[in-house]
């Protein structure tokens, strides 16, 4: 009898928990796995911010997918993945196509600019290593021009950050230890250096700790960091942003450097490929199937989970996806086995850390409330704890943060 074949697109965090538990679960014999990603290595997206602000070698935030797949069972395509066709059941790769009996979509997000004109064109997105690493370069050439120029232009040394969530919050904790070795490398005063984060809602990371959202402003504020808070972003320019100010009010902020950090969508695949969506994340049933589709799985952030406690999606993290890896690797194993009874996924909230940098944090874990050191030294078991879960000891030694104090 004919193996099924097994396809997982995206080797993030979702994708190669899937594969490595497959990998586990399934016998050579049993099923075909093949894993398709644009490039040949993982990157940790929750580590994007450090190699953003260069804090961070962009390499340290990246491993060789070969390294965490057993090449005996699962075969690696190194391609973009442009479209599902579910009726076919077939991928359309940049370089060729490829059929499934199941499939697996984990292509992450991708940044959300709610149609402002500008954003696109003028501003960066912490999106992938490449992205950091042109965001980091950006940042560093500005300051080496403003150094070298005769006639200074002080927008150069003037970064925007749009959005106080998470991405945000991490980016500035960054910026915040990195701003301070710029001018020292390239004899700037620090004075000169502004670093303004936009935020539209009415505070800091909407929704969380109002005590700790206090506790990580006032620390970022120690570090230079000004905040408008309760001021949209309406449009970028080639000379900075422009907000909201007032009823009908807008005011310019000029800077060289735009960071857009204030929302993240599905991947654009999901649209291409006419799943049924909400802003190209696809709400899937209980065992993580797309609706209507008995072989397709979605995870990670191309997926939507209600959270039926409050009635409203769970954001979209590492952490959900990686448990949603775990659960459809079982899920497919049942099927291929020839069980039909699938698990359904049940979200288990670990809580939530933000990183303010090397040295300092916030967060909320199994209802707790921590900051500082101890709060960071939490953080880095958790970026450690996402390497171990996927490549076990050898990647955590490899990889880890062990820069603990
Ligand atoms: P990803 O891990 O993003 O992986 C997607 C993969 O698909 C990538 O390898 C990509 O190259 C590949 N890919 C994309 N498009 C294609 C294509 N067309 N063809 C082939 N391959 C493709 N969440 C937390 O839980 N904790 C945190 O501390 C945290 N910190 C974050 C910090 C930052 C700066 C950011 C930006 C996000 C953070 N998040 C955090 C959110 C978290 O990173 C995402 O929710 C998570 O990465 C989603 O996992 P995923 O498997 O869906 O996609
Ligand atoms: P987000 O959607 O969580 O936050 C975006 C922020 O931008 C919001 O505060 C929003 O009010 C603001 N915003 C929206 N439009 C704006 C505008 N026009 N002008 C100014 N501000 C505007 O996005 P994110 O921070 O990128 O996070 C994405 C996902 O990744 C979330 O699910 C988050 O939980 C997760 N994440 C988690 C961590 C962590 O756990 N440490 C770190 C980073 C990201």
């Amino acid at each position: 009898m004919k193996r099924p074949k097994i396809v997982v697109l995206g080797a993030g965090y979702g994708g190669l928990m899937t594969v490595t538990r497959l990998q586990k679960q399934l016998g050579n014999n049993e099923a075909d796995i093949v894993l398709v990603n644009k490039n040949d290595y993982h990157y940790e997206t929750t580590w994007l911010h450090e190699a953003s602000a260069g804090t961070l070698h962009h390499d340290r935030v990246r491993y060789d997918i070969k390294d965490v797949i057993d090449r005996s069972k699962v075969d690696f395509v190194q391609a973009t993945a442009l479209k599902v066709d579910h009726q076919a059941k077939k991928v359309i790769l940049d370089n060729g196509q490829l059929d499934y009996d199941y499939l697996v979509v984990a292509l992450g997000g991708a940044s959300e600019t709610f149609g402002i004109q500008g954003l696109d064109k003028y501003a960066f997105s912490i999106v992938n290593v490449n992205a950091a690493r042109q965001i980091r370069e950006h940042i560093e050439y500005q300051f080496a021009t403003y150094r070298a120029e005769e006639v200074k232009n002080p927008n150069r040394l003037t970064i925007v950050v749009g959005g106080a969530g998470f991405t945000g919050i991490e980016f500035l904790g960054e910026l915040g230890n990195r701003i301070p070795e710029l001018c020292k490398e390239y004899d700037i005063d620090q004075k000169l250096v502004r670093v303004i984060c936009v935020e539209a809602a009415p505070s800091a990371l909407p929704g969380f700790d109002p005590e700790l959202v206090k506790y990580a402003m006032a620390n970022l504020e120690k570090k230079g960091i000004e905040f408008m808070i309760g001021t949209a972003i309406k449009e970028a320019t080639p000379e900075g942003i422009v907000v909201a100010k007032g009823e009908n009010e807008t005011e310019e902020i000029k800077a060289e450097t735009v960071i857009w950090a204030a929302g993240v969508r599905g991947n654009p695949i999901i649209e291409a490929s006419e799943f049924e969506n909400m802003r190209g994340r696809v709400k899937v049933d209980p065992d993580l199937r797309a609706p209507g589709l008995s072989d397709v799985f979605v995870i990670g952030d191309c997926s939507l989970v209600i959270n039926e406690e409050i009635n409203r999606p769970f954001p979209p993290t590492a952490q959900i996806a990686m448990q949603q890896g775990e659960l459809v690797a079982r899920n497919i194993a049942r099927l291929v086995k020839g069980n039909t009874h699938l698990e359904s996924f049940t979200f288990d909230n670990k809580g939530t850390v933000c990183s303010l940098g090397d040295d300092d944090a916030i967060g909320v874990v199994f209802g707790k409330k921590v900051t500082g050191t101890k709060a960071s030294f939490m953080k880095k078991m958790i970026d450690n704890r996402a390497l171990f879960m996927i490549g076990g000891v050898p990647l955590t030694v490899k990889k880890g943060k062990f820069n603990i104090f």
